[in-house]
């Protein structure tokens, strides 16, 4: 199964990438979070794209299509794959059709507010990339992974105002997506408004009937 995640930030992706991982196996393979380990690895990728992230811009089209190419070659992939976070703009998703073919795009929907309100009480691990929010999902123990006891941090790009330019930066690259996707037939809308448990059991039920 392969399977594109889409939807603004905040939508969910990330946390419901890393339940349908454990629920069906499958590699999560999120762009974000190959950028952040960049960076905080030092690498030469880190270094270019630690301000655009940071500023909430785009990372250019042809390094993150290449990085993602790079990561589906890799034999874990062979059994599908959870995209999250890519394809994010249209010349991506024309990358992406030359070197692999995706079975379903879930896209999350979710007014603005919610969105603002999610991403500015968000924390993630350090360690295993698990989210959570202060207020809807908080931990067990302040500060502390519950999987695995890492330290939660708060994004650098999860300022309101570089919140502000990922809406406005999704809105003009990503949005034109859903209609790339409805032509293709591959589209499930999920309102993601839902409590992360609930969104997981609508999710099952629209990959267990996929055909
Ligand atoms: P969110 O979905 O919450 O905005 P992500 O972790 O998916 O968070 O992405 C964080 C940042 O990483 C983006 O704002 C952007 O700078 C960069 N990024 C991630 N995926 C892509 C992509 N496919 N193309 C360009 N930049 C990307
Ligand atoms: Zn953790």
């Amino acid at each position: 199964m392969n399977l594109i995640l889409l939807g603004p930030p905040g939508a969910g992706k990330g946390t419901m990438a890393f339940k349908l991982k454990e629920e069906y196996k499958l590699p999560h393979i999120s762009t974000g979070d190959l950028f952040r380990e960049a960076i905080k690895q030092q690498t030469d990728l880190g270094k270019k794209v630690k301000s655009i992230m940071d500023a909430g811009n785009l990372v250019p089209d042809e390094l993150t299509s290449a990085l993602v190419k790079e990561k589906l070659e890799q034999p874990e992939c062979r059994r599908g794959f959870i995209l999250d976070g890519f394809p994010r703009t249209i010349p991506q998703a024309e990358a992406l059709k030359t070197f692999s073919s995706i079975d379903k795009v879930i896209n999350f929907t979710i007014p603005e507010e919610e969105i603002i309100r999610r991403l500015s009480g968000r924390r993630v691990c350090r360690s295993c990339g698990e989210s959570y929010h202060t207020e809807f999902i908080p931990p067990a123990k302040k500060g502390l992974c519950d999987k695995c006891s890492g330290e939660l941090y708060t994004r650098d790009d999860d300022t309101v105002d570089a919140i502000k330019n990922r809406l406005a930066v999704y809105r003009t690259s990503t949005a034109p997506l859903i209609d790339f996707y409805q032509k293709e037939g591959l589209i499930e809308n999920v309102d993601s408004s839902p409590a992360p448990e609930e969104v997981l059991n609508i999710l099952k039920k629209i990959l267990d009937s996929r055909n």
